[in-house]
């Protein structure tokens, strides 16, 4: 099982970070080991001084697929969540200075948390209101709507480079509003206006 994220897919976020707009989708890629084990808590790491929340809507792919066409890309799962990229920003900074791999900034052990598993047909994919609450206050407030890559062109691109299996997780970008973790956060991760899960930081 592997977990493909997708970077700078929303305007504002990419905004915040005075990222270039991307001309075709970012993708790293996370192990199977960053899942945050269901009910721990999530603990920043020793390593950074800016450990960073992202909110994202979380697909999870249920057929086997390789250079699948957008339209029919829908097929492809039918199952999603909301997770949490958490980034590593001062390390992550450090290593696109040097024009390094990523992976030691967003995909060590924790850095992956999900939601519980929502059907697809409840709800309207391409307009989902998502968000996040830190400590009673939102932070993040994001529509599928705003993506710059639809969750279809995602599947799409990204299936030109690796083949999809069952359970794999796509991880389709964060809206604005990131920043850093404290000790004791109670994070609140809302779908439709609803909490959906929560997560203590450590
Ligand atoms: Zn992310």
């Amino acid at each position: 099982m592997k977990i493909i994220c997708i970077g700078r897919n929303y305007a504002d976020h990419v905004k915040e970070l005075s990222n270039q707009m991307p001309s075709e989708p970012v993708v790293f890629l996370k192990p199977d080991s960053a899942i945050l084990p269901k009910g721990n808590a999530f603990f920043i790491p020793e390593f950074s001084n800016n450990l960073q929340y992202e909110v994202e809507i979380v697909i999870r792919i249920n057929r086997l697929g390789k250079h699948i066409e957008e339209k029919f890309a829908h097929r492809y799962y039918d199952q999603f969540t909301l997770g949490i990229d958490f980034t590593a920003r001062d390390l992550q900074s450090e290593l696109k200075a040097k024009g390094l791999p990523w992976e030691k900034a967003k995909a060590f052990d924790g850095s992956a948390f999900l939601g519980p598993w929502q059907k697809v047909s409840d709800y309207d994919l391409q307009h989902l209101n998502f968000g996040l609450v830190r400590n009673g206050d939102t932070v993040q407030a994001g529509n599928s709507a705003d993506m710059l890559y639809s969750i279809d062109k995602l599947i799409a691109e990204v299936s030109k480079y690796f083949s999809l299996k069952i359970g794999d997780l796509l991880f389709t970008g964060t809206p604005a509003g990131v920043g850093a973790l404290q000790t004791n956060d109670l994070l609140s991760l809302q779908l439709e206006g609803r909490k959906l899960a929560e997560l203590r930081v450590k």
